[in-house]
């Protein structure tokens, strides 16, 4: 990958279909139905930016997520065509998603990380085919914000998306996960007050997640954000706090980024204008 190159390609694709062209239910067939497919948009961007790796692939938004638009829209088997590696969740709120090496863990409320079927939805994913453009050593002991300040120092530019992975030997990490929700669903807020928090000690696993650019607010979670499994791949959740001893850090560029939304549901008529900075924080603390 080319740093020089500060190419991003924003392709914000809503499939729709117009009312009375199909009548069909089937998903599938109507979002192929009328437009060109996401896959084929995928690997013309992917020629453009000279390398598939390059492209992150988002399905809604987090401030749909934070206005509760909780119902799954795209099935994991979908998903991971897009990427090997990267964070979300579950039709209903249910769980924390992490991929990593092509596996996509869901990590429930009881903080077990259990392997995906193919079937399984998600209303909210960030994936990419995790590619490494820049790696180092994490040599000192950092607390979560003296991580990100470490990362930080790295980066080529603060105005693009990265893909980060992070393996290390951590003294403590503090995760959470959420309970599947009912509907009607609450704001993710209020969902998160039913979290379950996990503290894992003198742990060795993987920090996997994103840090996206300041300019993105709405779209996506500003800043970093990241899930943690162990190294045993048993255990995990959404990272609210840590303390790695050492371990290795790997950056992904990626400069195209492809967003796709419902085609149908909540978020036809959520309201998205708000800011909804004080939501943010209450979820990602
Ligand atoms: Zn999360």
């Amino acid at each position: 990958m080319k740093k020089t190159k500060f190419l991003i390609f924003f392709i914000l694709l809503s499939v729709t279909f117009f009312s009375g062209c199909t009548s069909s239910t089937d998903n599938s067939t109507e979002r192929s139905g009328n437009f060109e497919s996401i896959g084929d948009i995928e690997n013309n961007s992917a020629s453009i930016s000279g390398n598939s790796s390059d492209v992150l692939y988002q399905v809604s938004t987090i401030d749909a997520l934070l206005q509760g638009v909780f119902d799954g829209i795209l099935p994991v088997s979908e998903i991971e065509t897009h990427g090997d590696f990267g964070i979300g969740t579950f039709d209903g709120l249910e769980g924390e998603m992490l991929a990593l090496d092509g596996s996509y863990y869901q990590i429930k409320s009881d903080g077990i990380a259990y392997l995906v079927s193919g079937e399984t939805t998600t209303p909210f994913a960030t994936v990419t085919h995790f590619e490494n453009d820049e790696n180092f050593w994490i040599e000192e002991p950092a607390n979560l914000t003296e991580l990100q300040a470490i990362i930080d120092l790295k980066l080529p530019s603060e105005n693009l998306f990265y893909a980060v992975k992070v393996d290390g030997n951590l003294s403590y990490v503090k995760a959470r996960s959420v309970p599947r929700q009912e509907k009607p669903y609450p704001k993710l807020a209020d969902a998160v007050a039913t979290q379950s928090v996990f503290e894992f000690e003198n742990v060795s696993g993987t920090l996997v997640g994103f840090r996206i650019p300041e300019y993105a607010k709405g779209v996506n979670v500003p800043g970093y954000h990241l899930h943690f499994i162990t190294a045993d791949r048993s255990a995990g959740g959404h990272v609210l706090d840590l303390e790695i001893e050492n371990g290795e850090a790997t950056l992904d560029i990626t400069r195209v980024f492809l967003m796709e939304l419902p085609d149908s549901g909540d978020f036809y008529n959520v309201e998205l204008g708000q800011d909804l900075q004080s939501d943010m924080e209450k979820v990602e603390k």
